[in-house]
């Protein structure tokens, strides 16, 4: 089960922290690690801080951007220092080690690290269903990145090694990629209405995101969804002509 979890680091600076990453990893029973856009790629320094973990470091899949490493997932985790981030749902780590292995058995789950000096951008953190906040000193809470890895994975495998037979969720909820989709529909189909304006889009896409990843729908829910924009587009369509 602890395969279908996915650490994704985001544009990491220092080599020496995929390798502690990737041991603080094995140490832990998890093993999918991928890279997106690291600075430098995994080199000796990197071996150095993995010890007994090169084959995560040798298997890690590296790819150009935050999408490529998460689109097969149904279920995304952002990671952040800071406290109420974006007002995004938020989950401490006991409880968002619950849900990923509640989901994990369904579909691959991701788990998102940011940079070691600002971390992730808006813009990834919006990409996830929950942001994970370990409650840390507010005083001074930025872990290091690899300690962060540690400690999320850490209660992974506590509540892994207590379950017996956790009921699991039975809805599908659809990957990233079919979300992704239907957000792409939802604007255009605003712009195409005027409920966007084009050249002031403004906050609105962010604010409907933030529902529906929310709401988090379900297979068939996003279904009636595109449906509904698909019949509001034909209605377009023929107001147009
Ligand atoms: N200065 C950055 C801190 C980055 S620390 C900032 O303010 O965002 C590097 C990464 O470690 C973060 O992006 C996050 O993935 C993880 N991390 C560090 N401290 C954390 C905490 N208290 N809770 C959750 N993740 C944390």
């Amino acid at each position: 089960m602890l395969d279908n979890v996915r650490i994704v680091l985001v544009n990491t600076s220092h080599t020496g922290n995929i390798g502690s990453v990737a041991r603080a990893m094995k140490t832990m029973g998890f093993s999918d690690l991928v890279l997106v856009d690291p600075v430098s790629e995994p080199d000796s320094h990197a071996s150095a801080l993995a010890a007994g973990a090169t084959d995560i470091l040798a298997n890690a899949r590296i790819v150009d951007r935050l999408d490529q490493a998460i689109d097969d997932c149904g279920l995304v985790l952002a990671t952040s220092a800071r406290n109420r981030t974006l007002d995004w749902p938020l989950r401490g780590p006991r409880q968002a080690a619950g849900q990923v292995l509640s989901e994990a058995p369904k579909y691959p789950v991701a788990i998102v690290f940011g940079r070691e000096n600002s971390g992730l951008t808006n813009e990834e953190l919006q990409q996830s269903h929950f942001h994970l906040h370990i409650p840390t000193n507010p005083d001074y809470g930025s872990l290091n990145l690899a300690m962060a890895v540690q400690t999320v994975c850490y209660e992974v495998r506590m509540q892994f090694l207590e379950q017996d037979e956790t009921p699991k969720v039975q809805q599908e909820y659809p990957r990233v990629e079919a979300l992704e989709q239907f957000y792409q529909h939802l604007e255009s189909t605003l712009t195409d209405t005027g409920f966007i304006i084009r050249q002031h889009p403004g906050q609105v896409m962010t604010k409907l995101r933030r529902l529906f990843n929310r709401a988090r729908p379900e297979e068939n829910e996003l279904n009636i969804l595109r449906g509904i924009l698909a019949s509001v587009d034909k209605q377009t369509k023929n107001s147009d002509s």
